[in-house]
């Protein structure tokens, strides 16, 4: 949608009001954005610009206790809104001050304002809230949100986890400005995203405070926690580098995360600037969460990764971070883009090319469904979105794409897909319509054929099975 922060810090806030009436349908906003697959993650009538979030953790009990502070521009008159946030006990919620009535609905915050909000002014909405909190599972059985570990937890939230430890509008339309404190007990080391601001310890605690200047979406937040070794660089671009890694994972880690500024120069020179101020990456040891997770600017790494986990989960800071989804069924948007990132950084290191790989799927036979389906552009249900035909049938319609227009437009494609986009939300309609500004051609036929039809596109030759698959990404 636009090239620039597409948000700023709303600061102090200004509230409009009109004289006192009675709630009225008009006025209250909507529990959910109608998410295709998730109804009711987000919330009608607002936008948060900025999430100051301060947190204290005890690992021995396991208590969270936060208050949460949202700057919020209201998009409608509102006399009533939600936010999402599920378990926890809710202290005294207030609007610009005042104290605000409350009840709970499911995931559902509902929070009535003493006086109706008018639209288009900002207010300041302050939750203080605790308790355990309890881990989200997401519906193909896989763990998010608040992920416990043997020395802390292990924090993501696509594509539901982010209401698992704060009050949020938990939709990937709505990006936001972050900081985020967090007390441990000393020796305990939290990692969020964006810059580190201070770290200071008494009394036995340490405060980690965190900013994420530029805009992100709930699902790509964390504040992962436990102990870890930090090291701090640059990249050659100068992009100051944040790595935390679990001791127990060092070894293992060290050679392939040696690779980050490498590649992050590599995807730089691809697909155009790096779109954050900072990068990095924690890898914890954490098997009860199975993946990692592209959290923004410091992907979350279940253990050691391999050189193409790595790769993916540093693409995905160009497509999915920067530029975001705007509905959860274009998945493919993040993940083909993401194996296809894969696959061109294995040929330019002198592994299979783009179009072996593409070939080598392309030879499964039609009869293998699960390899071909569901279509990716047409996941069909949430237990499916992070199925395997997202990330190889996703990565090969981009394949097959290069090969049809040539890689000279293609790399146009993408570097302008991310250019002007980046910081906003992004449809698949959108980006066909894109391929066929640059390419000049129709190309409505081959992207049903790759997308949206079930079974193998027509015109690939049947063969040999597929090569090993993908797993434990996201
Ligand atoms: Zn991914």
């Amino acid at each position: 949608m636009r090239a620039t922060i597409r948000k700023v810090l709303v600061g102090t806030a200004a509230l409009a009001v009109v004289a006192s009436t009675a709630a009225t349908v008009d006025t209250i906003g909507a529990p959910g954005v109608g998410d295709p697959f998730f109804p009711l993650a987000g919330n009608g009538g607002i936008d948060v610009s900025d999430y100051g979030l301060d947190l204290a953790y005890d690992p021995t009990t396991r208590g969270l206790q936060g208050t949460a502070t949202l700057q919020v521009l209201a998009t409608q008159d509102l006399s009533r809104f939600d936010l999402d946030l599920r378990g926890f006990r809710v202290g005294t919620v207030t609007v610009n001050g005042d104290r605000a009535s409350v009840r709970r609905n499911g995931q559902e915050l509902v929070i009535t304002a003493s006086r109706t909000i008018r639209k288009g002014s900002a207010f300041t909405v302050v939750v203080p809230y605790d308790g355990v909190p309890q881990t989200v599972v997401d519906p193909d059985g896989t763990s998010e949100g608040w992920v416990y570990t043997d020395d802390g937890a292990v924090v993501v939230g696509e594509p539901q986890g982010a209401p698992g430890w704060y009050p949020a509008n938990d939709t990937p339309r709505d990006k936001a400005t972050y900081t985020v404190r967090m007390t441990v007990p000393r020796g305990v080391t939290a990692v969020g995203n964006g810059f580190l601001l201070s770290r200071s310890t008494s009394g036995g605690r340490t405060t980690f405070t965190w900013r994420e200047n530029y805009p992100m979406a709930t699902y790509l937040t964390t504040i992962t926690l436990g102990r870890f070794d930090v090291s701090t660089g640059r990249t050659a671009s100068g992009i100051p580098v944040y790595l935390a890694v679990d001791p127990r994972q060092r070894s293992a880690a060290s050679s392939v995360m040696g690779k980050l500024p490498a590649m992050v120069s590599f995807l730089e020179n691809m697909y155009g600037p790096y779109p954050f101020e900072t990068v990095g990456g924690i890898v914890d040891n954490a098997p009860a969460l199975g993946y990692s997770l592209e959290t923004q600017t410091k992907p979350v790494f279940n253990v050691a990764p391999d050189e193409a986990t790595l790769l993916h989960e540093l693409s995905h800071m160009w497509f999915g971070d920067a530029v975001t989804l705007r509905t959860w069924p274009d998945i493919w948007l993040n993940e083909g883009f993401a194996t296809w990132s894969e696959w061109i950084w294995a040929e330019r290191q002198g592994g299979p090319s783009a179009g072996q790989r593409f070939r080598e799927l392309a030879a499964t036979p039609a009869g293998d469904s699960s390899f071909w389906n569901p279509p990716p552009g047409d996941p069909g249900a949430p237990a499916d979105l992070f199925d395997r035909t997202i990330y190889d049938r996703g990565a090969m319609t981009l394949e097959a794409l290069r090969e049809r227009i040539g890689h000279r437009r293609f790399i146009t494609v993408m570097g302008r897909w991310y250019a002007e986009h980046r910081y906003g939300n992004v449809s698949t309609r959108e980006f066909i319509a894109l391929a066929e500004e640059v390419s000049g051609q129709d190309l409505g036929v081959f992207f049903s054929a790759w997308l949206y039809q079930p079974g193998k596109p027509g015109g690939l030759a049947g063969g040999a099975a597929a090569a090993t698959p993908t797993t434990g990404r996201r």
